[in-house]
């Protein structure tokens, strides 16, 4: 591939984007920061890290309680950061918008409340075999309590769903589909439009695991047609400890309580209590108030780039380092599907991934090793594990063949 450099860097000013990211001009270990490790965490953007200092210097207060001017304040921050989100997954309701501590917690919400109304003996779930943990044990979790079974959509070869099995596997036992939209491992994109009514029109109820997609591409719910989604704020540049758990307001109303306690009842007495609707009936107790607010800064910094830009500038980084990496003798990428996200999972001869990180990250270079908690992906590979780079819009070329280089020099001396 002949790169243009200089019309990619027309179409997207990585050096100004860079600019709104202020850790990435830290120097590591002697050298500058390369981060490649936008799968498991993303950086934040000034937009973000200053609202959340103007939050805690000047509006600080509880909110949905206080009449005082601050609270009122905090309360209007709060719910504005709700319609970001709402706009951000593309649904006009931004009640249907719950905060959660992370993706993985607003999965637990669904299993506990969702799954134990609806799940029972005999009853049938079904997740595919590319699910990070945290979409394969809280189901577990129920199916060991209800006495229900967990059936799994196999992964192809080249790391892609092995569509042929679906239709097969969704019988009329099969009460909830759940599954990633994209794999933090391979970096697949699963085809879930074509996915998701298949699963409607045999009455399923579908969860997506939208923690990585929507950290590279718009995610519309409306158009989807899925019954949940969740995701991450700290995987879409904003605060760690926030994450969002969005559902049809019919089905999220009619689900029992997650937790108990302040701002989810709506009249307590030692008689019986009731409950509020969404959203607060899920958000017990003062929530993550600035992660909230923080999300909302950060959602509204992704919606305003331009994405078809962002689209070709994360499909030239990953185009550019597949053929960089491959040309390396030894080295095997997992995860070659043709639809893939910018992230590279590899393994090569002789060099244990651990080893491969640590002197990467003597070079100042941050990538992933291990299983990236999806272990049974991995033992389908029969791997325990991988080097992992991954790519976000404010990585450039030139990390690229930083990584390259540094990857030849350490296979030199572990090799
Ligand atoms: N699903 C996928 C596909 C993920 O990549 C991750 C995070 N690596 C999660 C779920 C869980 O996200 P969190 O740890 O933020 O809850």
């Amino acid at each position: 591939m002949i790169l243009d450099r200089a019309s990619l860097a027309a179409q997207w000013d990585v050096a100004s984007v860079r600019a709104d990211f202020p850790i990435l001009g830290q120097q590591v270990n002697g050298h500058p920061l390369v981060y490649l490790d936008n799968a498991a965490t993303a950086q934040k953007p000034l937009a973000v890290i200053e609202r959340l200092d103007a939050y805690y210097r000047t509006e600080n207060a509880n909110i949905h309680r206080g009449v005082h001017a601050l609270s009122q304040e905090a309360t209007g921050a709060y719910e504005a950061a709700r319609a970001s989100v709402a706009k951000f997954i593309g649904t006009p309701e931004s009640r249907s918008c719950i905060f959660t501590r992370n993706a993985t917690e607003a999965i637990n919400l669904v299993a506990a409340t969702w799954g134990s109304a609806n799940i029972g003996a005999g009853d049938e779930i079904v997740v595919s075999h590319m699910e990070h943990h945290a979409n394969i044990v809280p189901w577990q979790l129920l199916a060991d309590r209800v006495g229900a079974t967990i059936k799994v959509i196999p992964v192809t070869d080249i790391g892609e769903l092995d569509l042929d099995a679906l239709p097969g596997l969704l019988t009329e036992r099969v009460k909830l589909l759940s599954l990633c939209h994209v794999s933090n491992s391979l970096g697949t994109i699963n085809p879930v439009e074509q996915i998701i009514p298949l699963a409607k029109t045999k009455g399923i109820t579908v969860l997506i695991d939208g923690a990585q997609s929507t950290a590279h591409f718009p995610v519309n719910v409306s158009a989807l047609g899925c019954d949940f989604l969740v995701f991450s704020g700290h995987k879409v540049c904003g605060p760690t400890g926030i994450g969002v758990l969005w559902g049809k307001p019919e089905l999220l109303n009619a689900m029992p309580p997650y937790q108990g306690g302040g701002d989810m009842i709506d009249r307590v007495s030692f008689d019986g209590t009731t409950y509020r609707q969404i959203p607060e009936r899920f958000e017990a107790g003062t929530p993550h108030i600035a992660g909230a607010i923080g999300l909302g800064a950060a959602v509204e910094y992704l919606m305003a780039r331009d994405q078809a830009a962002l689209d070709a500038y994360e499909r030239e980084l990953l185009g550019y380092a597949t053929e960089q990496l491959k040309a390396i003798k030894g080295l095997k990428i997992y995860g070659e599907s043709a639809h893939k996200v910018s992230v590279v999972s590899f393994v090569i001869d002789g060099v244990h991934p651990a080893d491969l990180g640590t002197m990467l990250d003597m070079d100042g270079i941050a990538i992933r090793t291990g299983h990236h908690c999806t272990m049974p992906l991995w033992a389908r590979f029969g791997l325990e594990g991988s080097a992992r780079a991954s790519f976000a819009f404010y990585n450039t070329l030139e990390e690229v063949d930083a990584l390259v280089k540094s990857i030849k020099k350490a296979q030199m001396m572990l090799g």
